[in-house]
């Protein structure tokens, strides 16, 4: 038997989305900005799937700009409401639990001369909307927000930082990377100018999101060459996965309560039985206001890295939110923001599950994981006796 326990970081291909793209590799291969019919009809899926992704939020289908993913998503949305900014203010806002495709973008517009204000979390990792409209200036053109976490899982209150953003008259952009397909999104319920997707979070293919801009904003484009996407994000279209993010959106959007319910009912299985069955151990971020597929345990004393790759040993995968860089292992910078010390963020795991989920793969995390816990902390250096546990 194996586990697979990491939807956050990807999913697989559901076989009806392979299924839908398969025609569009070789078949109907056209370029959609071809006149002839082999062109056309890569045109029309190509509409097909964006009506199918707008529908998903809530948006009208010339809102939707595909790119390679969520990362280029939160790439434009940043950068091209900056530079098309032609007062031009000079502020941004956004949290200290971003993904790095925000925090990194923040980071490199900072060297450009635009200020950044990285408002904190609480220890349940929630942001508080009056913190967000504590950070507004004269000068602010930008809040990013995400909606859920994707290490913890924690949902953001998009809604009420959408009105201090209109208020303010300041665009707002949310990545739903991580709420996609788990909860119900409507741009306009949301209030959001902006918000990204990626595909293969929602079991689409890799390299394919979409960005919904709101019809008005002024947005730069950030790559330049022919005029698709209406002059906001150039190449031709990678149609196969572009067919794939519809079939996965039109997926989300029929199966996303049954999905819920189910999985609800098998993360809450899991947690259980690991609170009731291992000691000094603790959820993060609120055990409420979170996503139905995630939880994120820190249990003291066992390294987090060397919990995955045992537990990979034994077929389960999940992860840590640890970042490898220069060869040392960065302590997971959502954790150190809901207040864990690098210790306690380095002994904590992800643990996300998804629409194929069984019961019996739970069973065998749950028989498991406190087994590879209680050999690795008789193990440890961070002897679990000199951890606290709050
Ligand atoms: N934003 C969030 C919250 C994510 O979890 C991810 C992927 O892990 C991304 C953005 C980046 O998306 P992509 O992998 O499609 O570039």
């Amino acid at each position: 038997m194996s586990a697979y326990l990491d939807y956050n970081s990807t999913t697989p291909v559901d076989r009806r989305v392979l299924d839908a793209m398969l025609p569009y590799f070789a078949g109907t291969f056209g370029n959609a900005s071809s006149i002839h019919s082999s062109g056309q009809h890569a045109r029309a899926a190509v509409d097909a799937a964006r009506e199918s992704v707008a529908a998903l939020i809530g948006a009208k289908p010339a809102e939707i700009v595909f790119t390679s993913g969520g990362t280029e998503a939160d790439n434009l949305a940043l950068f091209g409401i900056v530079a098309a900014d032609t007062k031009p203010r000079k502020h941004v806002i956004t949290t200290s639990i971003e993904h790095h495709a925000v925090l990194n973008s923040c980071q490199h517009l900072e060297t450009q001369g635009i200020e950044v204000s990285y408002v904190p979390v609480g220890s349940d990792g929630v942001v508080d909307p009056a913190d967000i409209r504590r950070a507004l200036t004269p000068d602010t053109i930008l809040i990013s927000v995400m909606h859920a976490n994707n290490e913890i899982g924690t949902i953001q209150p998009i809604e009420e930082i959408g009105r201090v953003a209109a208020e303010a008259d300041v665009y707002f952009h949310c990545d739903a990377v991580q709420s996609a397909g788990k909860l119900l999104l409507d741009v306009n319920r949301l209030g959001v100018d902006l918000l990204s997707l990626s595909a293969h979070k929602i079991y689409g293919p890799k390299g394919v999101g979409a960005l919904y801009v709101r019809s008005g904003t002024a947005l730069a484009p950030q790559f330049f060459g022919g005029h698709h996407e209406r002059d906001r994000r150039p190449g031709t279209e990678n149609v196969a996965g572009i067919v794939g993010l519809g079939k996965a959106a039109e997926l989300a959007r029929a199966l996303l309560k049954e999905d819920a319910a189910r999985i609800t009912a098998l993360r809450d299985r899991l947690e259980h039985a690991l609170l009731d069955s291992i000691s000094m151990i603790r959820v993060n971020g609120d055990p409420k206001r979170r996503v139905a597929n995630t939880t994120n345990l820190t249990f003291a004393g066992a390294g987090g890295e060397a919990l995955v790759i045992a537990l990979d040993l034994q077929g389960i995968a999940c992860s840590t939110g640890a970042a490898c860089s220069s060869g040392a292992v960065e302590p997971s910078h959502v954790l150190t923001a809901i207040g864990l010390s690098h210790d306690e963020a380095r002994s904590s795991l992800r643990v996300s599950l998804g629409r194929p989920t069984t019961a019996e793969e739970i069973d065998e995390a749950v028989a498991i994981i406190p087994r590879v816990v209680e050999r690795l902390r008789a193990l440890s250096p961070l002897s679990a006796a000199t951890v606290p546990v709050r």
